[in-house]
């Protein structure tokens, strides 16, 4: 008999939310709120969210009249960085993810039998954070009830909470200010908006002390060729073009395909999950 396995048996399962600040994961918590009255809703803090999550999470956890509760990771993300020689987080670097999000997650949960709840939507083909750990399964309310983007905008309306306020700026998901998931116009869209929170980021941008090479948060590009007013200007016209031109081809999608929740009028994405959810 595997003593481990008895004793896990015996422990209550507890049902836990992750909140990333997205819109998908806080329709979900509204859509769980009467469902699940155990419900525990959590929110990995790396200290370096938009201003604009904290106040969406504050609104949000008046609704569901439970604490948020924030896990936190033993260091800062600038301690971090200097461990991993000043090499910024890149998608084929992400080590603030693991380091940020995945371990408090599970360093969270314990060892203790746990059913997650993600936000994955029915008109979603992505793949969620499913946890290798045997305590914990994942499971996907929105994909089983069928909601998709048009449902979760519904959920949202219908509570009062509405889009997260970055949403209002141009701006397609939550997670760090600085994340290197953002498209230009969403960085030019930063510098406009949160001037402050660009310069922060700009700053990163130096030397690693590995080998000196300069690691740049939005491919090869500094943010201070970025931020001249001219290259601005260009990645706003092109965007204007590129929203006309998907415009234009949804008007050609047949309608068929546009209700079968195909067309959601969202961001190419590849972003991180567990952040952008
Ligand atoms: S939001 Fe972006 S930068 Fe922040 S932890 Fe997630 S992937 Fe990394």
């Amino acid at each position: 008999m595997n003593n481990d396995k008895t004793n896990l048996e015996k422990k209550p399962v507890r049902h836990i939310l992750s909140l990333s600040g997205g819109k998908d994961s806080a329709a979900l918590a509204v859509y769980m709120r009467d469902r699940v009255s155990d419900m525990e809703y959590i929110f990995h803090d790396t200290d370096k969210e938009l201003p604009d999550t904290y106040a969406y999470l504050d609104k949000l956890e008046d609704y569901i009249g439970k604490p948020i509760v924030r896990t936190t990771f033993d260091t800062t993300f600038d301690t971090l960085l200097r461990q991993y020689g000043g090499m910024l987080p890149s998608n084929h670097r992400r080590w603030c993810t693991r380091m940020m999000k995945l371990k408090p997650f599970e360093d969270y949960v314990g060892e203790d039998p746990v059913i997650n709840y993600v936000g994955i939507r029915a008109d979603e083909a992505r793949v969620g954070y499913i946890s290798t750990k045997p305590n914990i399964e994942a499971v996907f309310p929105f994909r089983e009830d069928g909601i998709d983007y048009d449902g979760v905008q519904k959920i949202l309306a219908e509570s009062g909470i509405g889009m997260p306020p970055y949403t209002e700026w141009g701006r397609t998901r939550s997670g760090c200010f600085f994340c290197f998931y953002q498209q230009k116009i969403e960085w030019v869209r930063l510098k406009q908006h949160h001037p402050d929170l660009f310069e922060q980021a700009k700053a990163y941008e130096k030397g690693n002390r590995i080998n000196g090479n300069v690691f740049y948060w939005s491919k090869n590009e500094p943010l201070a060729e970025l931020e001249r007013p001219e290259r601005m200007r260009e990645i706003e016209e092109r965007w204007e073009i590129q929203q006309a031109r998907e415009t234009q081809n949804r008007k050609n999608v047949p309608l068929v395909t546009t209700l079968a929740g195909l067309e959601t009028n969202e961001a190419p994405s590849s972003g991180c999950l567990i952040c952008h959810l």
